[in-house]
């Protein structure tokens, strides 16, 4: 989500002004009064350049979503994704949760095609994987949001 997502102003400590790189939609997010320490403690930028700004890492490597009482509705809709993986009459037909390589689909090609040419990938670079996996998609007819 970090492509689709980014910080255009910051309004206070709290408060940004965020916009969709897609749709150029803005909108306005706070960080939740019980993430406020965690938000400003735990950058993941670092580890995970194409996570969304205001996903964090617990302790427990867990993610969670800072902002998440006024996510935006993408994100209500979808959950935290990393890629989206679209048909070619653009329905959503798969999703890697962000800030991992975790997969989910209901189609039974899809999941074929991750588990034949993704899933065993041996890739350590977050970045290339991604790479790696929206190229593979795009190449078997897929379209891929990330
Ligand atoms: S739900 Fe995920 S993508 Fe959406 S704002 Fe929260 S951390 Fe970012």
């Amino acid at each position: 989500m970090g492509e689709i997502i980014e910080i255009r102003e910051e309004l206070d400590s709290h408060t940004f002004r965020i916009g969709f790189t897609v749709t150029g939609e803005e909108r306005i997010v706070s960080v939740d009064s019980d993430k406020i320490h965690l938000f400003r403690s735990a950058e993941l930028t670092a580890s995970r350049p194409m996570a969304c700004p205001f996903l964090r890492e617990t302790g427990t490597e867990k993610c969670v979503c800072s902002v998440h009482t006024t996510r935006p509705g993408l994100c209500r809709q979808y959950s935290c994704y990393r890629l989206l993986v679209l048909d070619s009459g653009s329905n959503r037909i798969g999703k890697v949760t962000d800030a991992s390589r975790y997969f989910t689909t209901n189609d039974p090609n899809l999941r074929r095609l991750w588990n034949q040419k993704i899933a065993e990938a041996e890739i350590a670079d977050e970045m290339t994987w991604e790479i790696f996996v929206e190229e593979t998609l795009v190449r078997a007819g897929y379209r891929v949001v990330r």
